[in-house]
């Protein structure tokens, strides 16, 4: 019989080469894996219930988290919120988001951008007319006094005018002018790379930038990047902005970053979700691991292959199962993460018949395969491609939970 190790496949996708930027303790870029990060949606002055949200997002994987800086108040919070995470043991590297007044915060309130670990700067609304350059350069000498890193995050409903009407004058001046567009992505990337340029002229290091240009569509997002890739080597933050709320959101966002990402360009990635009425803000985190785990690009936590049921399953038993086992070790991973190595790698299936059951089982690492209609009532387990225990009656959940602990301490080391 084929091992479980012999079917595994290690995806080894050709990485675009870029610089590695430190943001905090947390490399993005270079030889590092992909980030991936969220934002707050809390008021920044509120710095207890932002504080929480960030130390919510950081438990859930994400590894660098983004904080609105829009006010006097949010901007003075922005050192209690880090002193509060400390007091919650959570070390997670924080950005601020600076938007119109974003120099003149940062200069008002010194210990704000102290407390940063990195700038995100919208090129689009740094500043007007003559006062834009002057702005700008005053952002990027707090980022090279503080020695932060900064994002230029180039977003399509806030793209620099000026830089647009110019860009079209230009391509009216073409023997074979462009379309709309064209244009629209051709000023996107313009802005990033002329901002990083600017920065680089005023004295930050190309080691301390990181580059986005977010759009909404898909198809715009893909040709964006491939071109901002193709022509720099700053680290890229890849996301579809203004993704949406559900199943939409998480399709365009997967859509999008799932096809960058097999090109080998995003060295970070956030997903934007519109959080559902009393819905999780964490989502987006896990949202985020899901697409690069299944991709085989990186590995956050046991992930389970269910089928999806057909006539076979007259009953709930395998989904509430699988919702069970998968919510169980995703509970059981951050004590786990610290205690083992490589649980983050075992695969899991719970499967509703005999039909598939089995095989898939075999493929996983632990797999049970549940009694479709008209079936025994038992459920084998399968351990590493061979068939262990049987399970039946009421227990079934806490017996393969059971299983499951106890193959985590035999097969993975504990960490020294
Ligand atoms: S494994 Fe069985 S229950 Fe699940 S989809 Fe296939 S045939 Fe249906």
């Amino acid at each position: 019989m084929t091992s479980v190790e012999n079917l595994t496949t290690e995806v080894r996708l050709p990485r675009r080469r870029t610089r590695c930027v430190m943001v905090g303790n947390v490399a993005v870029g270079g030889a590092a894996p992909i980030v991936v990060q969220s934002m707050t949606n809390t008021d920044t002055a509120d710095h207890v219930a932002t504080a929480v949200q960030v130390a919510q997002l950081a438990r859930a994987g994400s590894e660098l988290v983004r904080v609105t800086v829009n006010t006097r108040e949010a901007a003075q919070a922005v050192p209690r919120v880090r002193e509060q995470l400390l007091k919650m043991n959570v070390d997670v590297p924080l950005i601020g988001d600076f938007h119109f007044n974003g120099h003149k915060l940062l200069e008002e309130v010194p210990e704000c951008a102290a407390a940063l670990d990195k700038l995100r700067i919208n090129p689009g609304n740094v500043g007007k007319g003559k006062s834009r350059d002057e702005q700008f350069a005053r952002l990027i000498e707090i980022a090279c006094r503080y020695d932060k890193p900064i994002r230029i995050g180039v977003n399509w409903g806030s793209l620099d005018q000026a830089l647009l009407a110019r860009i079209m004058d230009e391509n009216a001046a073409r023997a074979e002018p462009r379309g709309a567009v064209a244009i629209m992505r051709e000023a996107m990337v313009a802005s990033a790379l002329e901002s990083a340029c600017k920065a680089e002229e005023l004295g930050l290091p190309g080691e301390r930038i990181i580059l986005s240009c977010k759009v909404s569509a898909v198809q715009d997002l893909i040709a964006i990047y491939r071109d901002l890739a193709s022509r720099c080597d700053y680290p890229l933050h890849l996301g579809l902005t203004e993704a949406g709320m559900g199943s939409k959101g998480i399709v365009a966002s997967t859509a999008a970053l799932a096809v960058l990402l097999q090109e080998g360009i995003g060295d970070t990635i956030r997903v934007s979700l519109t959080p559902e009425p009393n819905g999780e803000r964490t989502r987006e985190v896990v949202v985020a691991q899901e697409i690069l785990q299944t991709m085989g690009l990186r590995a956050f936590t046991p992930l389970v292959a269910a089928c999806p049921g057909c006539g076979r399953t007259t009953s709930t038993v395998f989904q509430e199962l699988a919702q069970d086992i998968q919510d169980y070790v995703r509970g059981r991973m951050p004590e786990w993460r610290e205690q083992r190595v490589g649980v983050e790698n075992m695969t899991l299936a719970v499967m509703g018949c005999v039909v598939n059951g089995p095989g898939e089982s075999k493929h996983a690492n632990i797999g049970i395969s549940l009694p479709g209609t008209g079936e025994a009532p038992v459920a084998p387990v399968y351990v590493d491609g061979e068939r262990t225990v049987t399970l039946k009656g009421k227990h079934i959940t806490a017996e393969f939970r059971a299983i499951i602990d106890d193959y985590v301490l035999r097969k993975y080391p504990a960490r020294l």
